[in-house]
């Protein structure tokens, strides 16, 4: 593909990705309930039972833009998700790729926030496969011109709260001005050069996320991360010129899976719920070219504001499966979501 031909591609992109069986998984004897026969298509082998308690298995067709399944590489997933989106932020597009699904789905491995042990893998993921991007395209001669230089914020967003992953986690306002211009107050944004400078960024940001524990996961992350790279033109005095988010949102279990009578985790559980809802609307509202976009509802769809208008905007969604036959209910959670947000 060449530069021009990636960039081509669609406005709203929805893709999934099946994780394999884990060691657990195996060891439990667990079953692969999915299935992918070609490129855009993947089958959920659900079990059911009939009234006269015979058991069956009944498969259910989605349909999404790529399918990846358990051979593939987080080289080969960036490829057909970020890599256009790169291309397009270098044409002056605000883009956004979100990672989505159940804890323990493959999120964080695909975004390359993984940590194993001490450890972080993160020289393999979209983060570092992107931010490699960034800086093969600033040199490149169509854009040199431009005159551009990349900045990098890392947040995150726990109970509707903003916390800057690169200052302490230190919490931060999010204001709207009267042209409904969304900003967070005081974020970190940190001029790099290469694509350590943003590697280092993002152990450093990924070390302190807030996590809690469910029964789906003990690590589970409760909040959604936000890397964000920002283009600015040196020579306009710093405006923004386009804006690239990746975005590892928070696993999307449903309050009644949660083995917990706290109130705290039931509150947490209503508040990722939520902005999961209204980012479904919000994007849902940018494919039908929709005047009125619902993100003041949360704090995502808030922070994102700038990425769901324009015509220019471009958005790639990766809902990441479990294979389980014990997963099989989320992951039919999941896919159906992500059926609605390509649906246009
Ligand atoms: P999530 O962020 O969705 O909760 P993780 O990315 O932490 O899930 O994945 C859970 C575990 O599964 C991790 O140990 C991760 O390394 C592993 N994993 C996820 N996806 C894959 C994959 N495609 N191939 C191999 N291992 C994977
Ligand atoms: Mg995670």
């Amino acid at each position: 593909m060449s530069v021009d031909d990636i960039v081509e591609s669609r406005r709203i992109c929805v893709c999934v990705r099946k994780r394999p069986l884990n060691k657990q998984e195996v060891a439990r004897k667990d079953i692969d309930v999915v299935s992918i026969p070609g490129r855009g298509s993947l089958l959920v082998h659900e079990p059911k039972q009939k009234v006269d308690l015979t058991k069956y298995l009944e498969n259910q067709v989605f349909k999404f833009d790529y399918s990846f399944d358990e051979t593939a590489t987080n080289d080969l997933v960036y490829r057909f998700t970020a890599k256009p989106l790169v291309h397009a932020a270098f044409e002056g597009s605000m883009a956004t790729c979100f990672a989505y699904g159940q804890t323990g789905s493959g999120k964080t491995h695909t975004m390359g926030g993984d940590f194993h042990g001490k450890h972080q893998n993160s020289t393999s993921g979209i983060y570092f496969l992107a931010a490699q991007e960034v800086f093969s395209l600033l040199s490149h001669r169509k854009y040199a011109g431009l005159d551009l230089s990349p900045y990098v914020s890392f947040f995150e967003i726990y109970n509707g709260k903003v916390f800057d992953l690169l200052n302490k986690k230190a919490e931060l306002r999010v204001l709207e001005d009267e042209h409904q211009q969304v900003q967070v107050v005081g974020l970190d944004e940190v001029f790099v050069t290469k694509t350590d400078d943003v590697i280092k960024l993002i152990e450093m940001g990924s070390a302190c996320r807030t996590s809690g524990q469910t029964s789906a996961n003990a690590n589970s992350s409760r909040s959604h991360a936000i890397l964000q790279i920002t283009l600015r033109r040196n020579d306009r005095g710093s405006t923004l010129y386009s804006k690239f988010s990746l975005v590892d949102l928070a696993g999307n279990e449903r309050g009644t899976d949660i083995n917990c009578n706290d109130r705290s985790t039931l509150v947490e559980t209503a508040k990722i719920n939520g902005s999961l809802l209204a980012l479904k609307e919000c994007i849902r509202s940018l494919g039908r070219n929709s005047e009125h976009i619902p993100f003041r509802l949360t704090t995502l769809t808030k922070v994102l504001r700038d990425s769901f208008i324009g015509e220019n905007s471009r958005i790639c969604m990766i809902a990441m499966v479990s294979p389980s036959m014990v997963s099989c209910d989320y992951t039919l959670n999941t896919l159906r979501y992500a059926d609605r947000v390509k649906e246009l």
